[in-house]
């Protein structure tokens, strides 16, 4: 049948400014990491992204490597754009990226031009798209000089294959570098992708909020559910069919019982807060202003849907706040999964 967007779409999300940019995303994004590939039934996928379009996720992350097999997320989007979202570009904040291993040989990762020029020609190809509306580097590469990466960012922008170029798990150190060449090229860097979540804090550590605030840059936390975990799905264990049983990126030894315990605990204070542990994991990560973006994944359109209302309270007191810390210990967390 053919899909009708809901007419109310964007009076369900909040927008927020990209750093210093004109450009604004949704509080919440979706990715299109895992359950996009050849092992998904089409039909889930075209369900989960109209589910999000109707509640006004305009933001669509994507990968050159996402799958399986790697490339098959882009060419799946692509399909969903011809059929479902036909008409609707324009409305549309459509993300790839480049720097992990695509192809054989020594062209196929990191950070060379020759690289992620070719790898941004084979994602427009594949979703069936003339530009990506922001392109990536996937990570920093220790061994090709970051002008070549960032020249081949600006390239890409001035060539039309992006509008806009950003950066992804660089750290304070790096962003600083990237964006003062980017900015002297002339294409300004509109955002930084890290992880982020209550149980992953090293942008904190590293102060990259503070920097990206600094420089003007705005920030998208990729996997602010920690793949999952924080989320009503692992309170009795480890559940059938979850992300944790499918060897693929989450270590199962995480949901320890005593992270069990601890969940439970988090999802006490969420109830009290009149959410549920996702959608208070997701307000957490929003919840100074610091962060533009939460970039969620989802294998059914109901965890849209539930994750979708962690917009209408994004405010924690104090005594929430030191709760959280103490019960979401980072150390805690990996000490129990040993
Ligand atoms: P999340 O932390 O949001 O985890 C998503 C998973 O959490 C889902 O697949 C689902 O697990 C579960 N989930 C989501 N919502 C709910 C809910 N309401 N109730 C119960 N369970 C729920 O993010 P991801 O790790 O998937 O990453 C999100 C996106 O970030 C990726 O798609 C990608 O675009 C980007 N990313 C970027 C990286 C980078 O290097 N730049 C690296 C990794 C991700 P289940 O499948 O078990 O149902």
């Amino acid at each position: 049948m053919t899909y009708q967007p809901a007419e109310d779409r964007y009076t369900k999300m909040v927008y927020r400014r990209v750093g210093r940019s004109g450009l604004k995303l949704p509080a919440i994004s979706l990715g299109l990491w895992h359950n996009f590939g050849t092992d998904t039934p089409h039909d889930t996928k075209v369900a989960i992204c109209r589910t999000a379009f109707d509640l006004g996720i305009t933001h669509f992350d994507l990968a050159n490597n996402y799958g399986p097999e790697p490339g098959s997320a882009e060419t799946a989007f692509g399909e969903i754009l011809k059929t479902d979202f036909h008409g609707l570009r324009d409305e549309l904040i459509i993300s790839s990226k480049a720097g992990y291993l695509m192809w054989g040989g020594p062209y196929g990762e990191w950070g060379s031009r020759k690289y992620l020029v070719a790898s941004c020609d084979q994602s427009l190809k594949r979703m069936g798209l003339d530009y990506v509306d922001i392109f990536y580097s996937h990570r920093f590469d220790p061994e090709t000089p970051l002008e070549e990466t960032m020249g081949a960012l600006d390239y890409i922008v001035r060539s039309g294959r992006a509008l806009y170029a950003g950066i992804s798990s660089y750290t304070s150190e790096q962003t600083r570098q990237a964006v003062a060449i980017l900015k002297d090229l002339g294409t300004p860097c509109l955002i930084h992708q890290p992880s982020y979540s209550m149980l992953n804090r090293w942008v904190e550590r590293d102060r990259l909020k503070d920097t990206l605030t600094d420089l003007g840059v705005g920030s998208i936390a990729f996997s602010p559910l920690f793949q999952g975990i924080l989320t009503g799905k692992y309170l009795g264990g480890i559940p059938d069919g979850s992300r944790a049983t499918q060897g693929k990126s989450l270590n199962p030894k995480l949901v320890s019982p005593q992270a069990v315990d601890a969940l439970n605990k988090l999802n006490d204070i969420a109830k009290a807060r009149g959410q549920t542990l996702a959608q208070m994991a997701i307000a957490w990560v929003l919840r100074d202003g610091g962060i533009t973006s939460a970039l969620i994944g989802a294998s059914k359109p109901q965890q849209v849907i539930d994750c979708a209302q962690a917009i209408s309270n994004l405010d924690f007191t104090a005594a929430e706040l030191k709760q959280i810390d103490d019960l979401a210990d980072e150390a805690k967390f990996k000490e129990w999964a040993q």
